[in-house]
């Protein structure tokens, strides 16, 4: 079985744009970003994504989630900025590792996640 490509990344078998590291969390830029600042922040923990989670995780997520603005903002999402975690097949999840998309940096209102059907 092919070994998981965000565990290669942190790896750093495959390259890719980082902007945050450190012992538990990696964070880079994606690949085929939709905004001018597109990151993904990850553990270095595989974990397939967040229908996985248990209470032992919950120091690991709090940390996780106190970077997410603290990154947002340093790379320049000033005015605001959509973090999305995709979960699963109906979630949309194409990597099966936990990743949180953090988007933003343009000037313009991002469009609304989900349409609603008339
Ligand atoms: P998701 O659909 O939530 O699983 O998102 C997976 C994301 O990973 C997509 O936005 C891809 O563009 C991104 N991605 C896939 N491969 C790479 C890579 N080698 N480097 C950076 N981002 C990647
Ligand atoms: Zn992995």
């Amino acid at each position: 079985m092919r070994e998981c490509i965000f565990c290669r990344i942190i790896r750093k078998d495959i390259p890719s744009t980082g902007v945050y590291e450190d012992a538990d969390i990696f964070a880079f830029y994606d690949i085929n970003p939709i905004a001018p600042v597109h990151l993904l922040l990850i553990p270095k923990l595989h974990i397939i994504s967040l229908a996985e989670i248990e209470e032992k995780h919950h120091t690991l997520l709090g940390k996780i989630m106190v970077l997410v603005p603290r990154l947002a903002k340093k790379e320049g999402c000033a005015d605001g900025f959509r973090t999305i975690i995709n979960t699963g097949y109906v979630g949309g999840q194409e990597v099966d590792h936990l990743h949180i998309h953090i988007i933003g940096g343009g000037k313009e209102r991002l469009p609304a996640m989900i349409h609603r059907p008339n």
